[in-house]
């Protein structure tokens, strides 16, 4: 596998050397930039394989890069936050990041993360070429990772598509939290779960005709979900 590419955006200096040196010696190649309107520049010009974004940045902030990116690709984003309020992280992974990671972090933890990220975006591409899976209203394609709704194409982040791939694969299946965590995210450990909260109410909103009144991805009370086929 060719060295994937990773553009950090981060206003700090010492936290950006920091980052690119440690991606740098994991075998990364690197680009960083300070604020929000560099970092537009390359996503336009040269996207990377996956973006590690500050939240608080000066100008263009971290939500409103990631709310701009998500209306034209799935790239994969990690967060920086130095907030520690649960509503700031929901509303990171509700615009559309992979994942958060609170300051003051290892640099070597994150590390483990953006490794685990690719490993699920690039990894899916390079697996023997799956079958799509298809029902009367929703076709998921592994290979595209390409998901058709009555007709329509649907983007889907990285982390959603995996998700809804999960429980397309396993029908009836009632999958908690916790499983979800371990085989969507892989780090259970780090994540809380109102994450998988999240994302399944995208997904949802995403896939669903009625998504207040879901037909595939049915809540099991007090224990997790179900996906009906
Ligand atoms: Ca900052």
């Amino acid at each position: 596998m060719s060295e994937a590419s990773i553009l950090v955006v981060e206003d700090e200096p010492s936290i950006r050397e920091v980052v690119t040196l440690y991606l740098e010696r994991a075998g990364y190649r690197v680009r960083s930039v300070e604020d929000g309107t560099h970092a537009k520049q390359i996503l336009k010009k040269d996207p990377p394989d996956l973006v590690v974004l500050d939240l608080m940045l000066p100008g263009i902030d971290g939500y409103e890069i990631t709310n701009w990116l998500r209306s034209k690709s799935d790239v994969p984003i990690i967060m920086l936050t130095a907030r520690r309020e649960e509503r700031d992280r929901i509303a990171g992974l509700e615009l559309g990041a992979d994942d958060y990671i609170v300051k003051p972090f290892s640099p070597q933890e994150l590390v483990s993360r953006v490794r685990a990220v690719l490993r699920r975006t690039m990894g899916g591409l390079q697996e023997k070429r799956e079958q799509p899976i298809v029902f009367d209203d929703l076709s998921i394609d592994p290979a595209r990772r390409q998901v058709i709704v009555r007709g329509v194409e649907k983007q889907l982040t990285a982390k959603e598509f995996d998700m809804l791939w999960l429980f397309a694969n396993h029908p009836l299946q009632v999958f908690t939290r916790g499983h979800l965590l371990d085989r969507v995210w892989g780090i259970s450990d780090y994540i809380d779960p109102g994450t998988v909260t999240v994302h399944v109410r995208r997904i949802r909103e995403k896939i669903e005709a009625d998504p207040s009144n879901p037909r595939h991805i049915i809540t099991v009370w007090g224990v997790g979900y179900r996906f009906e086929p």
